[in-house]
């Protein structure tokens, strides 16, 4: 299977005053086209940073990302692939009513046609919005607020979603439920997402596989395939199952060994 998008030997450091900080080291990996990846890393590793470089935010001191095979041309990302990206707030405007929010995306590409607003609309009524559509982000609860940030990335038709800790602000009981159902609003979707997270649990429960990243500079130091035989959008039965147990004691050994491992001087 062709990926939809391929890192090969990336690296990053920041540079300021105070010298060089190395974020990301020899960084390769493929997403295929609809996978859902988690990666996990130590607070700190360089996830976010690793984000922002396949959003072209940031441009890789060495190594190379491809979409579909084709070479990504340095900053060019985001004229090549349509990038959704959800972070840990939800960033919904206070001021403006549901529906404002979710089509400030296509307000800010000039692409409010008719066809879009019906997609808008359609997805509202999907995610059980379309009556809360003129209330303000406040009137909702933190599990709907995610529903909407969602709407207005999906909103924009992304071919690629990245999500850098989006559930982070829940409360640990809203989370699991919240994050589950995202994820299959977005599996449902078939498109192809990457969830950086630092909680394995949520890792396993929601995506395909997991990519595990060292302390900084951040390498990829496990990558194991979840394959659960439970129904994900139900957490609690997902945890109870053997194949969870399997794969969280494995992730939780890997992590440990880094966490406790010699740190370079
Ligand atoms: P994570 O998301 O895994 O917590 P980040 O990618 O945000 O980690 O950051 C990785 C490392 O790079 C951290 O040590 C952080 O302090 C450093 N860092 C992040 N942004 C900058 C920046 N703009 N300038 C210098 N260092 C930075
Ligand atoms: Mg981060």
């Amino acid at each position: 299977m062709s990926a939809l998008l391929s890192l090969r030997d990336v690296s990053y450091a920041y540079h300021n005053l105070k010298g060089e900080t190395p974020a990301l080291s020899h960084i390769s990996f493929d997403v295929p086209q609809g996978e859902f990846l988690a990666i996990v890393g130590p607070s700190g590793c360089g996830k976010s940073t690793l984000l922002s470089i396949i959003a072209g935010l940031l441009i890789p001191e060495t190594g190379d990302l491809f979409y579909k095979d084709q070479p990504i041309a340095r900053g060019n990302a985001g004229n090549i692939m349509k990038i959704g990206y959800m972070l840990q707030r939800d960033h919904l405007f206070e001021w403006r009513t549901i529906y404002q929010n979710v089509i400030l995306g296509l307000e800010l590409n000039r692409a409010l046609t008719q066809e879009n607003r019906d997609h808008v609309t359609q997805l509202l009524k999907d995610y059980d919005l379309y009556a809360f559509r003129d209330k303000k982000p406040s009137e909702l609860s933190g599990g709907m607020r995610q529903r909407a940030a969602l709407i207005r990335t999906m909103a924009i038709h992304p071919d690629l979603l990245l999500l850098d800790e989006p559930f982070s602000a829940l409360d640990s009981q809203t989370r699991l439920n919240v994050s589950a159902d995202i994820a299959h609003l977005i599996r449902s979707t078939g498109k192809t997402a990457v969830l950086i997270t630092h909680d394995l649990s949520e890792a396993i429960t929601l995506a395909d596989r997991v990519l595990v990243l060292s302390r900084r500079p951040a390498s990829v130091i496990c990558e194991m395939p979840v394959r659960l035989n439970a129904d994900r959008q139900d957490p609690m039965a997902v945890r109870n199952t053997a194949e969870y147990r399997l794969c969280f004691n494995h992730l939780w050994e890997v992590l440990t060994n880094e966490q406790t491992a010699v740190q370079p001087a």
